[in-house]
């Protein structure tokens, strides 16, 4: 099982980007994410998207971060510009009963000592979803991206256009 942990969203100002930290994490092979503050609006569009596309993912909100880095089974690795190299790193990171943290504006202290690990995607400050996306993929060995989803809406890729198939209408 592998789990995001999202710290610090602020519903007014980071609905979007915690969106899509939860649909890369769905798209790249979490199971779940878990989300720091309660935002219910956050959750309903998360599993509009699991309802059309399929998957079994799951998003909580509300959840108190220290208990859940603290009572994690597995491994925590914090994300961060700051943490030890992803190359460096990733050989002995493993890829279940793992616990990946994001942070939005400053992570407090307290995480970089609880996270067992803390790893940078690069030294240069960029995204959370950047830096999930690109952990992920390392992990999975660059194929994150391949595996397949069953659910009602399946796209067929297209070299130019929209082929959409949609289970409701077959
Ligand atoms: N200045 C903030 C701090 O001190 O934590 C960073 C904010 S950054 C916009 C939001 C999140 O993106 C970070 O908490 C971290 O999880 C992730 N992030 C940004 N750049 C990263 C990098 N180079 N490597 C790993 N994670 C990164």
């Amino acid at each position: 099982m592998i789990v995001v942990l999202r710290l610090g969203h602020r519903p007014d100002r980071d609905q979007r980007v915690t969106t899509h930290v939860a649909l890369t994490a769905r798209a790249l092979g979490a199971d779940e994410v878990w989300v720091s503050t309660k935002d219910l609006s956050l959750e309903r569009s998360v599993r509009g998207v699991v309802d059309r596309f399929g998957g079994g993912f799951v998003v909580k909100t509300g959840v108190d971060w220290r208990k859940a880095i603290r009572s994690w089974n597995g491994t925590v690795v914090h994300l961060t510009m700051y943490g030890e190299s992803l190359s460096q790193a990733l050989p002995t990171v493993p890829d279940d009963d793992l616990m990946i943290v994001v942070g939005a504006e400053k992570v407090p202290r307290e995480v970089y000592d609880l996270a067992h690990r803390n790893i940078s995607v690069g030294n240069q400050p960029h995204s959370e979803v950047a830096a999930l996306a690109i952990f992920l993929d390392r992990l999975k060995g660059g194929n994150a991206v391949e595996r397949d989803i069953e659910g009602r809406m399946k796209i067929i890729p297209n070299p130019r256009g929209k082929t959409v198939v949609d289970g409701r209408n077959g």
